[in-house]
């Protein structure tokens, strides 16, 4: 069966994972959570006690590095030198370390390759920021979703309440602002829509009506 790659990217809290997530399931795709992978860097950066802006000291250590991804049950694992991580990225600390030390060109070189790889050898959705952009950028299908800051960080605020994680609205509000520029003001793969990217804004739509859209885009273009 031929591979088809397709990317998502957008900003944090624009509902990427969980919509991806759902489009995987229903066309059969695996799932690939590149953020999660940069949270991974984050973390082990953050355990290590190097600052989240000393690029020299987070180079140095690439190499002590092995990130590894596994599936269960379609829910993707984080493997962080043979530790499953996964239930540790979610928080806002590690957040910002992630922003932080995927601005470094030694990181995003360090998982390019990772992430070309799992999408040469498979039909994935491959979600994150430089996607359409920087890491596939012959896939078949791109996506570019958002939504205005305010929706987004009710969403984000709403989502790690149900994870147990207490943070108030501001807070995500404020940790969104500072990711949002971060991300999209770096000189390496900021993030920004391809030019070949279908641009999806859910700021007034509900879970189900942003799935049906998404489904559209994926039915249509699979079909050509
Ligand atoms: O998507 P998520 O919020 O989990 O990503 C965490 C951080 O990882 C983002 O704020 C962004 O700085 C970085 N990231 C990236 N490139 C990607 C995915 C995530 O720089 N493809």
């Amino acid at each position: 069966m031929k591979i088809i790659n397709i990317a998502i990217d957008g900003p944090s809290g624009a509902g990427k994972s969980t919509l991806a997530k759902m489009l995987a399931a229903d066309f059969g795709f695996i799932y690939v959570d590149t953020g999660a992978i940069y949270r991974s860097v984050g973390l082990y950066v953050l355990r290590k006690g190097i600052g989240s802006k000393d690029a020299a000291a987070v180079s140095a250590a690439l190499p002590e590095i092995d990130v590894e991804m596994r599936y269960n049950d379609g829910a993707q694992l984080m493997i962080l030198n043979g530790e499953d991580v996964t239930s540790l990225l979610r928080t806002p600390e590690v957040s910002i370390y992630a922003s932080d030390v995927s601005a470094m060109p030694d990181v995003r070189r360090f998982l390019l390759e990772k992430q070309r790889k799992l999408a040469k050898e498979n039909s994935v959705i491959m979600d994150g920021r430089d996607i359409g952009t920087v890491v596939l950028p012959d896939a078949e299908i791109k996506i570019f979703l958002t939504a205005s800051p305010e929706t987004r960080a009710k969403r984000r605020f709403i989502e790690l309440t149900e994870k147990g994680i207490e943070t108030t609205y501001e807070d995500v509000l404020a940790d969104q602002f500072y990711r949002d520029k971060n991300d999209s003001s770096r000189a390496l793969a900021p993030l920004k829509p391809a030019a070949d990217a279908v641009y999806v804004d859910t700021t007034y739509c509900d879970l189900e009506e942003s799935k049906r859209i998404l489904r559209k885009i994926v039915e249509e273009k699979l079909e050509k």
